[in-house]
């Protein structure tokens, strides 16, 4: 009978699986188990994908591998099948796809996690024992002490407060028979406190709640909501009903929306532990919860991004928050989109999916109106959204000083005056944008970007925010000598106009600058709800998940910074900020208001913002994507390459290009090689050939046939590069 041969995903650059020999001895190999095998000169740790007996290379050549890691598959066939398609789908190799699905200390090699070390008194052990030990052995006659004194054990932690040496004396009891070691719970099954239980929910969210619960098998739900309509209410009632059927939920929500607040409200409504996964927990942390989540023992695990890895042995239902956020689609490396992953799963699981925003993505709403998707709609509850007014500021008639023009100014001293809190918004940290010589108009420029330096200056300093270089700020010109003047505004400087326009009225700012340090933006975020603080001004940071009831005024400083991107979903960017911007607005009983500065208050995007609302304006925004044929009416890829020298970039991209032309182009056109929209970052230049087709189905079957002629070009060996499969940003 010809050997088993095992095939196996290992972390390499490689689009392909490796085949070896079973090891001599070991647990018997099983796809799923992890496997140390010879690479190289070197080793390493891959996955089991499958069992064959035909290998690819001749059997002769094949290498033995080392051990099998694992008793018990890591991965089960369902995530083993997600992997697979989604290597296939976003042209990744399937070792590096493999590789991101797990914990990072399984991919070193360490097991899954277990409950804590305890040790306790056998139980024919008694004080006497105590007197019997050696009299000279004081510090086994203290530990043994304190353990008969506590009968459920103590853990390493409890005991080392005994003394440093506690480990050698318990070793010592354990081998007189005196001591036992166990291990405590991995997963605590100990109910958390309930607090508050939810309220009634109202009869949009009863319905929306039905349907949901109702899903007998795969069901996608657009749940569309403006915050505080109750979207969350929804999930923890459906999440309430899988609880009672013994099955896990998975709830995946944008990096900024996984707060401390958000997860304290789930465990004390669910009175459950929560399994946590997100890129700020340690090597430890994250094993904890993976293993809590892959033995069944967490039922409700939230997570950003990479947590739509996570095992699920008894699924139930997965949640998308906020599934319109960009941050949900990974930007580099193996760069998937969560959301559309969770569908697929969800598919394959045959269980219900919701993805929940107020401003859907415009692939979902297209999803939602051919009846792919269920809409589920949540009005806004009654008696506390009013709409916000929204006022337009003609920067042209009321120009600005420092950034802020009168107009605006006057109604922030309104709102203050009535006791209101303002939020003003603008999207860039620093203290201006550019800093210019007021003589010859030089510019401190980043010597490694096509990008302007940004003014800092409280650190007195200018910083490219696109490669991190930075440098003193110079005083005086290095060309002519005469004095540079900083152009444009940054929150810094806003900061400084809003301290001097209004002295008295305390004010946080909250930008990546201000919250750098641990507690920063917690606290940032405490002082305006507790409503010692009167302005709050920030960045995008402030715009996502966060309540402000108090809050009566909106200032938007620059929406021209929004309205003229150079990607087509920039519209839908500026939309999407604008709802989520605005709706800190007067939600509580007070009615709010907007404010928006502009150069171009006729702006039609404007305009039909102003005046009606973000469906609105996505089905006019649709109909012109539909008419260009961009997503989500046609379907994209991009090949991105940099290289130190502009040819080498260049020339892959054109190589590339020419490749394309002997696979049969079935519907398929490529737009391209261009300069990326910053063409040198980082002393390397970019640049990028776009993909676009009709269906996804030809643009799969393109870049099949089309992909594994790229890493045979000898072009690709002097660039870097990388395709991304429905990219979200085009640069
Ligand atoms: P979203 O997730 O859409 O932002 P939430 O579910 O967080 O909305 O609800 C916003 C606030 O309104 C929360 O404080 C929540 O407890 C409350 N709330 C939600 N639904 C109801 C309801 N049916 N009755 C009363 N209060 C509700
Ligand atoms: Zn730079």
């Amino acid at each position: 009978m010809p050997e088993t041969i095992l095939r196996v995903a290992l972390p390499t650059p490689l689009m392909r699986l490796f085949d070896y020999l079973p090891p001599d001895d070991g647990p018997e190999p099983s796809p799923g188990q992890r496997v140390r095998v010879p690479f190289g000169r070197s080793e390493r740790i891959g996955i089991i994908t499958e069992l064959t007996v035909t290998p690819s290379v001749p059997v002769e050549s094949l290498r033995r591998s080392k051990s099998v890691l694992d008793e018990q598959p890591l991965l089960d066939p369902e995530l083993r099948r997600l992997l697979d398609w989604a290597s296939g789908y976003y042209q990744y190799p399937p070792g590096e796809v493999y590789a991101a699905a797990l914990p990072a200390a399984l991919r070193r090699g360490r097991g899954p996690a277990t409950g804590h070390e305890r040790w306790q008194p056998t139980t024919n052990c008694s004080a006497d024992d105590v007197e019997r030990l050696d009299k000279r052995a004081s510090l086994q006659r203290r530990v043994l002490a304190a353990l008969l004194s506590s009968p459920d054990g103590l853990d390493a932690a409890t005991l080392a407060t005994h003394s440093a040496g506690w480990r050698s004396a318990v070793d010592a009891l354990c081998d007189k028979g005196l001591v036992e070691r166990s291990r405590g719970e991995l997963w605590p099954s100990t109910p958390i406190p309930a607090g508050q239980p939810g309220p009634p929910l109202n009869p949009a969210q009863v319905r929306a709640a039905a349907a949901i619960n109702t899903a007998r098998a795969f069901a996608a739900f657009l749940l569309a909501g403006v915050t505080g309509s109750g979207k969350t209410e929804v999930y923890l009632t459906c999440i309430e009903k899988q609880l009672q059927a013994d099955r896990q939920s998975l709830v995946l929500v944008p990096e900024i929306g996984l707060t401390p607040q958000l997860l304290e409200r789930f465990q004390s409504r669910l009175g459950i532990r929560v399994a946590v996964l997100h890129s700020g927990l340690n090597d430890s942390e994250r094993l904890l919860a993976w293993t809590a989540a892959a033995t069944g023992q967490a039922k409700v695990i939230i997570g950003t991004r990479s947590a739509i890895f996570t095992p699920l042995p008894k699924p139930g239902l997965i949640i998308v928050d906020e599934e319109h956020d960009a941050s949900l689609k990974q930007q580099e490396g193996f760069r998937y989109s969560a959301r559309d992953l969770a569908v697929w799963r969800a598919r394959q699981l045959r269980i219900p999916v919701v993805l929940g925003s107020a401003t859907p993505a415009f692939e979902t709403l297209e999803n939602a109106q051919s009846g792919r998707y269920e809409l589920l709609e949540l009005p806004e509850r009654p008696g506390t959204a009013t709409h916000p007014s929204v006022h337009l500021i003609d920067l042209r008639r009321h120009p600005a000083r420092d950034g802020l023009s009168e107009p605006l100014l006057a109604r922030i001293r309104q709102h203050l005056d009535a006791n209101g809190q303002v939020l003003v918004y603008l999207n860039r940290r620093g203290f201006s944008p550019v800093l210019m010589c007021t003589a010859c108009g030089a510019i401190a420029e980043c010597a490694r970007c096509d990008a302007r330096m940004v003014y800092h200056r409280q650190r007195s300093q200018v910083i490219c925010h696109h490669c991190g270089q930075q440098r003193t700020a110079p005083e005086a010109c290095p060309d002519c000598g005469e004095p540079m003047l900083p152009v444009g505004q940054g929150t810094e400087r806003i900061e400084t106009a809003l301290r001097e326009a209004f002295p008295d009225d305390p004010l946080v700012r909250i930008d990546r600058d201000t919250t750098r340090r641990r507690g920063a933006f917690e606290r940032a975020i405490a002082a305006v709800r507790s409503g010692e603080a009167r302005i709050l001004l920030g960045t995008q940071m402030l715009t996502k998940g966060h309540d402000f009831p108090d809050v009566t005024l909106v200032g938007i400083v620059d929406a021209d910074q929004g309205l003229f991107g150079t990607d087509f979903r920039a519209g839908e960017r500026f939309a999407q900020l604008f709802v989520q911007v605005s709706g800190r607005a007067g939600r509580a009983s007070r009615p709010g208001e907007v404010c928006i500065q502009t150069l171009y208050p006729e702006h039609p995007l404007l305009r039909l913002l102003v005046a009606s609302d973000y469906r609105a304006f996505a089905t006019q925004a649709m109909a012109e994507r539909r008419q260009a044929g961009w997503p989500p009416f046609g379907y994209l890829a991009l090949l991105r390459a940099e290289a130190s020298q502009r040819q080498h970039a260049f020339g892959f991209l054109e190589a590339a290009r020419a490749l394309a032309d002997d696979v049969r182009l079935d519907q398929v056109s490529l737009l391209g090689p261009a300069p990326a929209p910053m063409e040198r970052r980082q002393g390397r230049y970019r640049g990028q050939l776009l993909i676009r087709a009709d269906s996804r189905a030809r643009l799969q079957s393109f870049l099949q046939a089309w992909r594994p002629g790229l890493d045979e070009l000898r072009e690709a060996r002097r660039a870097r590069w990388s395709l991304d499969v429905d990219p979200v940003e085009l640069f």
